[in-house]
């Protein structure tokens, strides 16, 4: 374990090595893997935990992924669209809040009117807040010229999950007409258009394994991934994948997402990566502990409660029920009470990204 370890500091791991390390069942392995990935946090990152206010605000989507709770197909959702006065008190309160950044999520659609309601948006937030509010987009799939006009307008991270780099189990969990190719290239132009790239994968997936975890986080590595977002597969009742056995328990797919999240900070070193609220839908500390293992990201949930509960992509998400504000309060202790700060005020781009960008200059 120590060797291995080892290796990792010294960038000369081997795909075995990784393996080795996600495998690891037993308490005290798990420990030193875990604190291992939390000095290397601290070094690279510092103990310090960057906010982004998520504002879910549609959950209309085009697409069927079969894991999905608001995929087109899911006839027992209530399709919801925020207001864009609506969007923008959420992101006005974020900024006043302190948080730095938000994401603006939703489900996928690509029509012109969608784009440019996003685009408004985008200006609109950048007006209030003075272009001081750091915006990150997770709208999917999109093309070159709709990437490039949010760009222009303001957004400048954006997360795709690539959901697993293993092309036939990709294909395994969506409908034909979904493009694993196409998923991939978006990345490659989202990095074109200038974006800080985040994606990452699904965890506990029936029909994935350790190797292919492996290639994931190979594949971050290879494609030199700004940003990290991945979390544990959990079931949502009226999907197709739901009636799927799965090899791991729940608490075997949260073990291994901590250990990924681990993984990839002792592999990608100066990445963010996130603790996500898949994670404390399982245990109720979960981003606490993501955190403790190596993530610097919380993304706390800004819509409105109304709302919430229709954003459902998997059983059991948390907060549900708490606003803005208490949701914030909570975060903001639970966050101390672990010996972490929290970084307010900042948009808190990866080192990674920065790295880049330097060199890219010469
Ligand atoms: N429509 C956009 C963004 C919203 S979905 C997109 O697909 O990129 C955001 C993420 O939710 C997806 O990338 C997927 O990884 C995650 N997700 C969806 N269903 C899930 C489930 N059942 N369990 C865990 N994560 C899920
Ligand atoms: Fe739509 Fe994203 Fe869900 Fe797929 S994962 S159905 S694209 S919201």
């Amino acid at each position: 374990m120590h060797t291995i370890i080892k290796r990792c500091h010294q960038g000369n791991y081997t795909f075995e090595d990784l393996k080795y390390l996600l495998s690891v069942t037993s308490e005290e392995q798990t420990q030193l893997l875990l604190n291992e990935a939390y000095q290397v946090k601290c070094a690279e990152v510092k103990p310090i935990v960057n906010l982004r206010g998520i504002i879910e605000f549609s959950n209309i989507c085009h697409k069927d992924c079969h894991y999905c709770g608001i995929r087109k197909s899911n006839e027992f959702v209530t399709r919801f669209f925020m207001q864009k006065d609506e969007i923008l008190e959420s992101a006005k309160w974020a900024f006043k809040k302190g948080y730095g950044s938000i994401v603006l999520q939703s489900g996928e659609r690509c029509d012109l009117s969608y784009v440019d309601f996003v685009e408004d948006c985008l200006y609109a937030i950048k007006e209030i807040t003075k272009g001081k509010l750091g915006v990150t987009l997770s709208l999917g799939e999109q093309t070159y010229q709709t990437y490039n006009r949010w760009f222009k307008a303001g957004a400048h991270r954006y997360l795709l999950r690539l959901e697993t780099s293993n092309e036939s189990l990709y294909n395994q969990l969506h409908p034909d007409d979904h493009s694993f190719l196409n998923r991939k290239k978006c990345l490659d132009v989202l990095r074109k258009v200038g974006y800080q790239v985040g994606t990452g994968v699904m965890i506990g997936l029936p029909g994935q394994n350790i190797d292919s975890l492996v290639q994931d986080v190979l594949f971050f590595k290879d494609n030199d991934i700004d940003m990290i977002g991945m979390g544990p597969y959990i079931k949502h009742p009226d999907t197709p994948m739901a009636s799927l056995d799965l090899n791991l328990d729940v608490q075997q797919r949260f073990d291994l997402a901590l250990k990924m999240i681990a993984v990839c900070r002792l592999v990608l070193r100066d990445v963010n990566i996130a603790a996500t609220t898949a994670l404390q839908a399982i245990d109720a500390m979960g981003r606490e502990k993501g955190i403790k293992a190596g993530a610097n990201v919380i993304m706390p949930n800004l819509s409105d409660i109304k709302y919430r509960d229709k954003y459902y992509l998997y059983a059991g998400k948390p907060c549900t029920d708490e606003n803005a504000s208490q949701c914030r309060d909570c975060l903001e202790n639970r966050i101390l009470s672990i010996g972490e700060t929290i970084n307010y005020n900042h948009w808190g781009d990866s080192p990674h990204f920065k790295k880049r960008q330097a060199s890219c200059l010469y």
